[in-house]
Parts: C-alpha cells; sequence; structure tokens
C-alpha cells in the first residue's frame, strides 16, 4: 500500500508553475497584469533571449510596502481578494495569488519596489523559492520585477522552451494583448538591445492597432458600439477584404482581460456569413464590459477563457450588433478611412467611394440571406472576395519549359479503378454556372491529333481518348501540371523569380515574424525572397513570377496564415511541397474559368508531361476515363 504524504510548499509551488506558468511568456503576461492591478500608467518590458534569461518589468504603480515583501510570494497571499465572496466580483486582473508563488519558485527572481510615500526602496532576492536577501535600496516609486534563468531547477521545463525567436514571439503576443486592452497606458518593449515598441499613451484603441496592425488594417476598420443593461461592447470588426485563414487575429476583451470564447468567436463568424468565403475569419478587435458579478473568472488555470452567467445574452448582443452596424444607414461615414476624415488626403477618393459602395452592397447581402429564415441557401454576394472572382484579370496558361520535365513522352498510368464522378465535384468551386451551351473548340488547331475536347460547365473538359473517353477536372489538371513543373524548378533552384524594383513592406505580428524568419530558406527556394526591417515588419524583394498576377505582398500574406496554420509544425520538406501546392493551386485555371480552344488544347497536350497526371497535388483525380468497352456495356451493346 502506497503511503500518503503531505507535499512540501516547494512541490506544491512547482505543481502551480506548471499550470500557469507554461513559457515566458506566461510569466510576462502576469506580471503585467499586476503592474496593471497595482494602478501603473507606465509599464516597461525588458526581454533577453526570448524570456529565458532575463524578464524585467518596471512600473509606477502603487508599489509595495516592505512588510509585505515576502508575502508576495507567498502562495495564496494576495492583496485583491479577501474571502470566497470575492471571487464573484473580482474587478483586478489577479486574484489567486500564486502567479509570484510560482515564478519564485522556478528561477532567480528579484523585487524591487518602493510605495510613493516612502523615502526609499527595498529589495529582496529569491533563488528556487528561497529568499536569499531583503534590503532598502534605491528606486523610483513603483515595482521592478526580474526574472533571470527562468525553469533554472526545471530542466524538463526547460527543455521544451523553443527558439529564442519563437519565445519572443509569444511574449511579443502577450503584450500586444495588453496594449491593446489598455491604450491609455505607457507601454515599452525591449528585446536585448532591440527597442520594439514604445507606445504613448493614446485615446483610440484605432492608433495601437494602427502600430500592430498596420495602415491598411486601422485605415479599414470598421467601428462598432452598443449597450444593452450594463453590458457594453465596443471597438472595431475587419473590412472582409481583409480575413484570415485563422482565427488569430480575433483580439476580444472582458473588463480589461484578454479571452478566448468559442460562442463569441462564432457570434462574429455568423454576422460575416456570406461575406467571407469558407475557411476565412474576420478580425476583430472588440471590449466588452459587464459587471464582474456576470461571468465567472476562476474557472481556467491562466484565466484565458470564462464562464458567463447568460452566455446566451451576450451572443445575441454581439451579432445583433454586427449585423445592426453593417446594415445601418450611415454606412458612408463609418467606413471614410481614418485620414480622411482627419481632412487629409489619405488614398484617392475614387477608390474609397467604391469602397463604401461594396460594403453596402455586401452588408445588404448580408441581412438578405440572413433573414431569410435561416435556412435558405446563402448567396454569393458580387463582393471581390477572393481572386476566382470574375473582375480578376483573364487566365493565363503558363506554357511548360517542356526540358523542365523531360521528354514529354512519358506514358499515361493507368486509371484508378471505382472512381465516380462525384469525386470530381469541386468543392470550392464558384456555383454559378454557366449556362452557355458546350464550349466547342475549333478543330484543327489542336497539337494532339487524336484531341478534340469540349469545355463543359466552365469546369471540366471532355475529351476522346484511344481507349475512350476522358472527363477531365481543368483545374486539378492544371494544378497538377504546374506543380510539377514547380516542383522540379524549385528543386533544381530554378524557379523563376520575380524582383521588385522597390521592394515591398509588410507588417507582421511578432508570432507572424517569428514564423517567416524560421522558413527564411524555404520562402527562398519558392521565390520568396524576405528579410527583416526593423520591428516585426518584413521586406519583400521578390516573388515567384508565375503567381506574377497577383499583389507580391497579399501572396506572403497567405503563405504566413499557411505557416501559422494551427497544428502545422511542418517538416522543411513538407513545406516546401505546401508552398508549391499552394502556389500552383492559385496559379491554376480555376473552376468556372471559360477557356478558349487554344488554351484547352495546350492544357491538353501539357497533360502527357506530368507524371501523375490523374491526380491533383490534393490527391483528388484529375481526369476519370471511360473506355470504349465500358461505354458500349452501359449502351447495352454489348
Ligand atoms: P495575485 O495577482 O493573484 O494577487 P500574484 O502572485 O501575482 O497574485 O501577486 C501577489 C501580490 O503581490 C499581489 O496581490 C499584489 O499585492 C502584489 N504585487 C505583485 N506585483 C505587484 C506590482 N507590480 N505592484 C504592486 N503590487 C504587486
Ligand atoms: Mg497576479
Amino acid at each position: 500500500m502506497p503511503k500518503i504524504q503531505q507535499l512540501s510548499t516547494s512541490v506544491v509551488n512547482k505543481i502551480a508553475a506548471g499550470e500557469v506558468i507554461e513559457r515566458p511568456a506566461s510569466a510576462v503576461k502576469e506580471l503585467m497584469e499586476n503592474s496593471l492591478d497595482a494602478g501603473a500608467t507606465r509599464i516597461d518590458v525588458t526581454i533577453e533571449h526570448g524570456g529565458a534569461e532575463l524578464i524585467r518589468i518596471a512600473d509606477n504603480g502603487c508599489g509595495i510596502a516592505p512588510e509585505d515583501m515576502p508575502l508576495t510570494i507567498a502562495s495564496h497571499a494576495t492583496s485583491k481578494i479577501g474571502n470566497a465572496d470575492d471571487l464573484f466580483h473580482v474587478r483586478t486582473l489577479g486574484f489567486r495569488g500564486e502567479a509570484l508563488a510560482s515564478i519564485s519558485e522556478v528561477s532567480h527572481f528579484l523585487l524591487r519596489s518602493r510605495t510613493h510615500d516612502a523615502d526609499c526602496g527595498n529589495e529582496m532576492l529569491v533563488h528556487g523559492g528561497s529568499v536569499q536577501e531583503a534590503q532598502p535600496c534605491g528606486c523610483p516609486p513603483g515595482t521592478i520585477i526580474e526574472i533571470r534563468n527562468l525553469f533554472y531547477n526545471t530542466p524538463v521545463r526547460k527543455k521544451f522552451l523553443k527558439t529564442t525567436q519563437t519565445e519572443f514571439g509569444h511574449i511579443s503576443e502577450a503584450f500586444t494583448r495588453m496594449a491593446l486592452a489598455y491604450p491609455h497606458v505607457h507601454f515599452t518593449l525591449k528585446h536585448g538591445t532591440r527597442q520594439v515598441h514604445d507606445l504613448p499613451p493614446c485615446q483610440d484603441l484605432r492608433e495601437r492597432i494602427r502600430v500592430f496592425f498596420g495602415e491598411e488594417i486601422a485605415d479599414q476598420l470598421i467601428e462598432v458600439e452598443s449597450e444593452n443593461d450594463q453590458v457594453t461592447l465596443r471597438g472595431f470588426v475587419g473590412n472582409p477584404r481583409f480575413s484570415r485563414s485563422n482565427n488569430r487575429m480575433q483580439y476580444l476583451f472582458l473588463n480589461g482581460r484578454f479571452i478566448k470564447d468559442r460562442a463569441l468567436q462564432h457570434a462574429l463568424g455568423e454576422a460575416y456569413r456570406g461575406l467571407l468565403l469558407h475557411g476565412r475569419y474576420p478580425i476583430s478587435f472588440l471590449r466588452m464590459s459587464m459587471p464582474p458579478e456576470m461571468v465567472d473568472v476562476n474557472v481556467h488555470p491562466t484565466k484565458l477563457e470564462v464562464r458567463f452567467q447568460d452566455s446566451g445574452r451576450i451572443y445575441s448582443q454581439l451579432l445583433g450588433t454586427l449585423r445592426t452596424k453593417f446594415l445601418s444607414s450611415n454606412l458612408d461615414a463609418t467606413y471614410r478611412p481614418a485620414g480622411e476624415e482627419a481632412g487629409t488626403t489619405h488614398g484617392d477618393n475614387q477608390s474609397a467611394e467604391a469602397l463604401r459602395e461594396e460594403l453596402v452592397a455586401w452588408a445588404k447581402g448580408a441581412v438578405d440571406t440572413a433573414d431569410s429564415n435561416g435556412t435558405a441557401e446563402r448567396r454569393q454576394t458580387d463582393f471581390d472576395l477572393d481572386f476566382r472572382s470574375p473582375s480578376h484579370p483573364p487566365l493565363q496558361l503558363t506554357p511548360i519549359d517542356r526540358s523542365a520535365v523531360g521528354a514529354g513522352s512519358l506514358p499515361l498510368p493507368p486509371i484508378p479503378s471505382g472512381v465516380t464522378p462525384a469525386h470530381l465535384r469541386d468543392q470550392e468551386a464558384d456555383d454559378a454556372e454557366s449556362t452557355d451551351a458546350a464550349h466547342m473548340p475549333t478543330q484543327g488547331g489542336g497539337v494532339g491529333s487524336q484531341q478534340r475536347a469540349i469545355q463543359l460547365h466552365n469546369r471540366y473538359l471532355i475529351a476522346e481518348t484511344d481507349e475512350g473517353m476522358a472527363v477531365i477536372d481543368q483545374h486539378a489538371l492544371h494544378e497538377r501540371i504546374l506543380y510539377e513543373e514547380l516542383r522540379e524548378k524549385a528543386l533544381a533552384r530554378r524557379l523563376e523569380v520575380q524582383r521588385l524594383l522597390v521592394p515591398e513592406t509588410l507588417n507582421l505580428s511578432a508570432q507572424e515574424f517569428a514564423a517567416v524568419d524560421t522558413a527564411i530558406e524555404t520562402l527562398k527556394q519558392v521565390g520568396i525572397e524576405v528579410e527583416a526591417f526593423g520591428g516585426d515588419t518584413i521586406l519583400i524583394r521578390s516573388y515567384p513570377a508565375i503567381l506574377g498576377r497577383r499583389k507580391p505582398a497579399e501572396i506572403v500574406r497567405e503563405v504566413v496564415d499557411q505557416l501559422l496554420t494551427e497544428g502545422k509544425n511542418l517538416e522543411k520538406r513538407d513545406l516546401l511541397d505546401e508552398l508549391l501546392h499552394m502556389m500552383s493551386c492559385k496559379a491554376a485555371v480555376k473552376a468556372g474559368d471559360r477557356l478558349s480552344s487554344e488554351e484547352i488544347d495546350a492544357l491538353l497536350e501539357l497533360r502527357h508531361l506530368c507524371q501523375d497526371a490523374h491526380h491533383c497535388p490534393h490527391g483528388r483525380p484529375t481526369a476519370l476515363v471511360f473506355t470504349k468497352e465500358e461505354l458500349d456495356r452501359r449502351f447495352q451493346r454489348t
């Protein structure tokens, strides 16, 4: 029978640290929360080596009296609540009294603090949970906490730390969340010798958004505001043009606390239904406030999730506010880019006007569909959501350098049996089918002597083959051909690259920056040359020529989203493959593109050049073959 024993305080604290302090960024978050709780109006964050070496947070808050200093690192010691009842009226960010106890248990910890009415400060040095030294010292009013060698005595945790860049990415994200939640507080962030941010206090959240996410996004934000029986909602949501392929840019704050809430994320998605393509997520910076009694913040170790007393009501308020906003009659004024309002000539008026019209159109579209009892098919608005849109320039088939893919005499591999036409359905295809009759290419202009193909529904090609007949998915086939071409060239480092005369800049979040930084070599292999350009901005020097008709920043943006897509921790080779897939998919003709007879012929000819013409890079079939025998059998000729 195993013996039961009481764990020591030190072990208890280490266990708590395991839950609360996952990585340096968690310590940064806890310390910044403490500074805000102490009423600080200025908070300086200094980091060395991604926080593994040093995290220093200095604030000008209320400070800590010398006699209270030892209590700060005692577990379950807090100045923020006194009894269990208080747990349901929490007005501060912290309340459990375990952060400093946990952090000081697993680091070399220094606390220096001075209250505003004291003549001098005091400092306390703690190593692995035990106080080494406490004595008076000189320091400005407020509190400075230094954490060195985090996890020095918990080697397993330390082993889980990622690269400096990655850890700093997480820290920077934690910093961003705080800075967005408290625009009136002055924050600075320094990494080594690099001053990453210096954010003076501001009135308008939009200013902070501009610093972190760039002009373009900030200028196109849609302001929302509502108040409903003590629950207020304020902030901004993004123009659907700036959607993302994951929900990382959905910032939601509740009573000054960054939270994640599935229901509210869903409400947001719901509000944009019909405005964004499947798999795209809106951007948001929303601040909610409500009396603390209406929410339980004590349900998650890092307080990232909360439980609302009436989540249904909050859900409806968010959804309702956004829908009303999208419909509201003064849309025109709302969407005027910020610069214009201030009387400057920011952006050109014509495009601003066009944008306003688009927004009105999509807002109406959204509400029409939302009101039609919810079950009706959603109608695609004519807003320019994607490169598939008809307003984009017509496709061009890229001629393939035959020498790049061999002699051009690769035999067609056999068709897998049991493939049914249902597999051919292109999920993402534009559903607006052409009503044109089948599109017959001119004869004789083609290349393949035996080939004659017709295009059906601007999507499928039907061709006669020696054995019978093939039904070809034009997008899937072209994608496959381009993929093989690009792959050959990328591996041989011969991919055509478009250099930019004037390099473009792109603002990234710190996490995105870190992701790009680690993938820089692979990106170069596919023709995307980028380099750091101060802060979290990158400079785009070149992009793959095959994507020539698209904007470089747009291409890189999509690649970055791809790098960060949840659950994708790709090996270098897989990443290369992934990028090549993406590029070939983007560059290929789309389902819905009308092809000229020359293009059909060119596509069919190229078909013989690729090694696996029967499957697109995603593994879907590119063609179905019906043999003469099968046709005969179906028509009961045999
Ligand atoms: P909690 O924030 O949950 O109370 P912590 O372990 O984070 O627990 O902090 C313990 C206590 O130390 C706080 O309740 C607060 O009284 C004090 N404290 C921590 N950081 C600061 C600071 N920057 N300024 C003033 N007091 C602080
Ligand atoms: Mg705290």
